[in-house]
């Protein structure tokens, strides 16, 4: 149709707004092509000379007519664009109450920050066999969708959720789970699906924390893979994990808080079991009081550890375990305490003499007080030909410090993982698996670090993953309807990619300084010129985008990236004296802990290798020990091989507000996060695959 039968008497049309971002408005007199003003009636009454220009002003979005609006598939709609998928997500959203809707083929979820009655287990049995277009949109759609996929295709699947901190993915992610539990429950071994679910609240307690967007924010991604029989029970899962936060075990903001387990720990302080950690309220700790409150509104800590404790021995860790894991866990906390005194010089330290808390530290590891109060102090450097002896600045001692503490809690994050998934083995035959993908979305704020560097790293690569699946739908769709093959401009992101994981990349020269300058200075030089024109000009080149080196910054796809600490946090060492104190510990757990993994490996585990602290200087920055970036490149490398050997399902989840308010929608917010992760893009091009409409 030509522009001058569209564009008629009481056609309604969408104008973009600065506080609504799209307003509607209906035409008052037919426009003729070439004329440049729309005359437009607003929906409270008044009138505007809309400007219609060839090149800036294009004549609005016309809008769908009402009898569309509220689909529960925006494909389903005449007119296709953002003002449209804007309305009727919200529309039905605050008329309706329906936080699902899909968009392609990919679910959109808006968090509703109200409990609804839509996930029991008679609602479980409704979705289960049905054909997703027959039901309502919903998560257990999408997961019987998976479910059905895996036995029709022979074929794993994955379920990939994604969207901003706060916005439900980890929710939703449980409820999948919780689908699969209930459908795949099995008549044998009833326990298993049991087992699977009790992974949550453990993974919760150790690495979700508050923050400022999400009471209960995880701080590390995690994609879960529930394992089938031929007969589609579940026989167990295996779990991965992602880039765990740990500057958070050191460091809190204002409002925020540690990992719940230490609150969960603190306030069970009185428990007879626990009166040998020495603990008492969070507020008294250095490391669970940084944020200010240790409370969180409608949280009992001292009930959910309850929970957790109940959720290890149903994964059969058994009590004496538990209590090492406790016992590490307020040695970390008693660590934080350990006061350093500076001494007068400005370049040496010392602890106090009957610093309790070291005491405790040292009590509840099983390791030396003396060596571990030398060592706090101290620290050896290695040249090619000698070892010397340093003394450190109370500052230098206490980066050391707090690198011991964040070290002893990833490790034993890590062992905890380990140890689900010992408990989630299975013995029997796997048959397929389902995959959910529960992993932060893209990330800003106003001072982005190294953290926000490999997040949205793993969002480009995600992102990539999506368009490369989207594009292939599309193109069996056109080969099958036989319509002539049209190239759809597609965003490609491989550019942004191969800036950071290419040769000479942005990791690539990350590491290659982390090489240079290999020893751990734990007071490094504020202004590192690791990235510099030159050698980012190498890969810059082919993108117009990301470019903007500065010594200070880097700017990658709109996000400015500031150089300071990535190198320290992309080499994350510790200093050797330290661990091998924690190596030499008597209690077997502690001492496991520390081994090298390579160590680990090679050796039976039950033999522990006491290495004394007179070992030969070694060159420090062994090959082995892979810098962050690196493993991280690595292990986003293999979740990619893993997602591109499944069927991916998606699911969006759109944070509708920021303050937590129970069905209130804010348009600017949620077009933000449409506009971010191509959804738009995707409707438009799955309804290009059906010229009917
Ligand atoms: P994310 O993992 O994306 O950071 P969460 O899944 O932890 O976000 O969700 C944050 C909070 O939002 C939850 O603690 C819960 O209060 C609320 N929420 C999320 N999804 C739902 C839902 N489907 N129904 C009710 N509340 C929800
Ligand atoms: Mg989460």
């Amino acid at each position: 149709m030509s522009v001058n039968e569209l564009y008629t008497k009481f056609t309604r049309v969408w104008i973009p707004d600065q506080d609504e971002v799209w307003k509607a408005a209906e035409i008052t007199r037919d426009y003729k092509e070439g004329e440049p003003v729309l005359y437009l009636q607003l929906e409270d009454g008044t009138t505007l000379e809309y400007q219609v220009g060839p090149k800036a002003n294009p004549l609005p979005f016309l809008r769908n007519p009402d009898i569309l609006v509220g689909e529960n598939d925006l494909t389903a709609l005449s007119y296709l664009h953002e003002p449209a998928v804007l309305h009727n997500l919200r529309v039905r959203f605050l008329e309706s109450n329906h936080i699902y809707t899909y968009c392609g083929i990919v679910l959109v979820a808006i968090n509703p920050y109200e409990q609804l009655q839509i996930y029991g287990e008679e609602v479980i049995n409704a979705y289960s066999g049905q054909n997703m277009g027959d039901m309502d949109p919903h998560i257990f759609a999408v997961a019987e969708e998976a479910y059905k996929q895996m036995a029709r295709d022979e074929r794993n699947q994955s379920i990939i959720v994604s969207g901003e901190s706060g916005a439900g993915k980890t929710v939703s992610a449980k409820y999948a789970m919780r689908f699969f539990a209930t459908v795949g429950g099995s008549s044998n071994d009833a326990n298993v699906e049991e087992k699977v679910l009790a992974s949550n609240p453990i993974m919760e307690a150790i690495g979700n924390a508050k923050t400022t967007r999400n009471d209960n924010s995880s701080r590390f991604g995690k994609y879960i893979q529930i394992v089938f029989s031929k007969h589609y029970h579940i026989i167990g899962a295996n779990m991965r994990t992602y880039l765990l936060e740990k500057s958070r075990v050191v460091f809190q903001a204002e409002e925020e808080r540690n990992y719940h387990i230490f609150y969960q720990l603190c306030a069970s302080a009185s428990l007879p079991e626990f009166k040998e950690f020495s603990l008492n309220s969070a507020e008294e700790f250095h490391y669970t009081s940084l944020g200010e409150n240790i409370f969180i509104e409608g949280v009992n800590d001292a009930e959910d550890l309850v929970k957790t404790r109940e959720a290890f021995s149903l994964l059969g860790v058994k009590e004496s375990n538990q209590s090492s894991i406790f016992k590490i866990l307020a040695s970390i906390l008693h660590l934080g305490n350990v006061a350093i005194v500076a001494e007068r010089d400005g370049e040496s330290c010392r602890i106090a003499r009957n610093d309790v808390h070291l005491q405790h530290f040292c009590r509840l590891l099983g390791v030396e007080l003396q060596q571990m109060e030398h060592w706090l102090c101290h620290r050896k450097l290695a040249t090619a030909s000698e070892t010397f002896m340093k003394t450190m600045s109370s500052k230098q001692a206490l980066n050391a410090r707090d690198a011991l503490a964040k070290h002893i809690y990833a490790r034993l994050f890590d062992w905890i993982v380990e140890h689900i998934n010992k408990a989630l083995q299975t013995s029997s035959k796997q048959h397929s698996f389902i995959g959910v993908l529960d992993i932060y979305g893209f990330e800003t704020f106003e001072v982005n670090s190294f953290e926000q560097f490999c997040i949205n790293y793993a969002n480009e690569k995600l992102q990539q993953q999506f368009n490369s699946h989207v594009f292939k739908l599309e193109q069996e769709e056109y080969m099958k309807e036989q319509i002539p093959w049209t190239l759809i401009d597609f965003y490609d992101n491989q550019p942004c990619i191969d800036l950071i994981e290419a040769r000479l990349g942005i990791l690539d020269l990350l590491d290659e300084e982390c090489k240079v300058s290999p020893d751990p200075d734990p007071d490094p030089d504020p202004d590192p010129s690791w990235i510099s024109d030159q050698n980012l000009g190498l890969v810059t080149m082919e993108t117009s985008s990301s470019s903007l080196a500065l010594h200070q910054g880097f700017l990658l796809f709109q996000v400015e990236y500031q150089c300071e600490g990535f190198l320290e946090k992309n080499r994350d060492t510790v200093y050797e004296e330290q661990i091998n104190i924690l190596k030499a510990s008597q209690f077997q757990l502690v001492a496991n802990l520390f081994q090298d993994k390579d160590d680990a490996s090679s050796s039976k585990s039950s033999k522990v290798n006491i290495r004394p602290l007179k070992t030969a200087p070694k060159v420090p920055n062994k090959e082995h020990r892979k810098t962050v970036g690196h493993q991280f490149h690595s292990s986003l490398h293999l979740l990619m091989q893993t997602l591109n050997a499944t069927t991916p399902h998606y699911v969006r989840c759109i944070k509708p507000n920021d303050y937590k308010e129970a069905f209130s929608f804010d348009s600017r917010r949620a077009v933000q996060q449409l506009r971010a992760c191509g959804v738009l893009e995707t409707i438009r091009i799955s309804a290009a695959g059906y010229p009917s409409r």
